[in-house]
């Protein structure tokens, strides 16, 4: 079995070891080592990176009490190498992982709420609780965010070791262990079992931070939070996405709440707007073919627009037309066909025997029809239409 040296130190990065055995792991050449403070993929934390020799470790992982390590080329077995691992991406690892632990005691302690799983994600991390969403307000997750927060700012030590027997039983554990005697105790705050690297005092967490929820499964609510370094990031992002919104409204970042509000209400009230011109505009046009066109033959039209085809097909209905209307927008053909009410051919009908020609799509009443499809055949398909209903 291999001797793991991250166990007893977690801010061990370099080691030397010898190589007992090289494999290949699907298609990967990879090693065992007498002892490694190479951390395996377990409880929610991700594998460690690093060197080993000069091999890169690409991944880490469980295999039979061992820790397999998978590397870009092989290690010659019986040799001694020296271990690299990526402190960066372990101790935000062991950030994430510790704060996870020091939330989840907090949900449970102030809203009564067990962890039932954990996702260390590669920009966020996620804990599933055994709550209803309806419980978990902005002020209840800030409650349990605070507590948290508290936790780490105490700067209390952190004992990670094998407990047994009588000690074991005194400890008021959060979860049941899954394997091992280990447990990550934090006095008065939190004891739990667990096999992943966790910092010698609550302090190197940082902070903690929770960045909202979710409903979750049946009765269960998803929590995501950052901790440690990737709140430093994540606000230093946050902060670059608001200043790009805050320039695009010309206004400052702290009045944007009010710029975006006063934007989409201009923006409903144009939209609404623009409906009723075009709509006035179709009227009027509308008027004026009627009286141009031939009152027995449909009245063939493409327009600029999608919803002008439609506003000026069914003002041409209104006016006791057959309407014929196709327009060209964002690269597809639009056709609108509409008859005066309750009077004429199926629109429907018509517009199913035309949509063939255009490769289309679409459906709509007797009196109204509206289909989209291939652009370069529009004139070909208004052109059928017309020669089916006035041959
Ligand atoms: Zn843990």
């Amino acid at each position: 079995m291999t001797e793991r040296l991250y166990l007893t130190d977690p801010y061990l990065v370099s080691f030397t070891a010898r190589v007992v055995s090289g494999a290949e792991q699907g298609g990967k050449p990879s090693a065992l080592l007498d002892r490694t403070a190479f951390y395996p993929e377990g409880g929610g934390q991700p594998g460690d990176r690093g060197t080993l020799g000069s091999a890169q470790v690409l991944d880490v992982q469980e295999s039979e009490g061992n820790v397999l390590h998978l590397l870009d080329r092989p290690l010659e077995p019986g040799t001694e190498v020296e271990g690299r691992v990526d402190w960066t991406r372990r101790l935000d690892h062991m950030q994430q992982h510790h704060g996870q632990h020091l939330l989840s005691a907090a949900f449970e302690r102030v809203h009564g709420a067990p962890t039932r799983s954990f996702h260390l994600g590669e920009r966020t991390c996620t804990i599933d609780l055994d709550i209803s969403i309806s419980k978990l307000d902005d002020a209840a997750l800030r409650s349990a965010e605070s507590t948290a927060n508290e936790s780490v700012w105490r700067n209390l030590p952190v004992v990670a070791r094998d407990f047994v027997g009588e000690e074991r039983n005194r400890l008021p554990l959060r979860k049941e262990a899954v394997k091992g005697d280990r447990v990550i105790l934090v006095e008065g705050v939190d004891a739990s079992p667990c096999g992943g690297t966790h910092p010698v005092r609550t302090g190197d967490v940082g902070a903690i931070v929770v960045l909202g929820v979710q409903k979750w499964g049946q009765g269960q609510s998803r929590v995501e939070f950052v901790c440690g370094g990737r709140v430093v990031r994540l606000l230093a992002e946050q902060g670059r996405w608001l200043k790009e919104a805050a320039d695009a409204l010309k206004t400052a970042p702290r009045d944007l709440p009010e710029a975006v509000r006063r934007t989409a209400e201009e923006s409903n009230a144009r939209r609404k707007l623009s409906v009723e011109l075009e709509r006035q505009l179709a009227r009027s046009e509308a008027k004026a073919m009627v009286v141009e066109s031939d009152p027995d033959a449909p009245i063939v039209a493409t327009v600029d627009r999608a919803s002008f085809a439609r506003a000026f097909s069914g003002a041409l209905a209104e006016q006791g037309a057959i309407a014929l209307i196709g327009a060209v927008e964002d690269g597809r053909a639009h056709l609108c066909f509409a008859r005066p009410k309750g009077k004429g051919p199926a629109m429907n009908e018509l517009l199913k025997e035309v949509l063939v020609v255009l490769s289309g799509k679409g459906g709509g009443s007797p009196d109204f029809a509206q289909g989209s499809g291939d652009p370069a055949r529009l004139e070909e398909a208004l052109s059928a239409a017309r020669a089916k209903l006035f041959p």
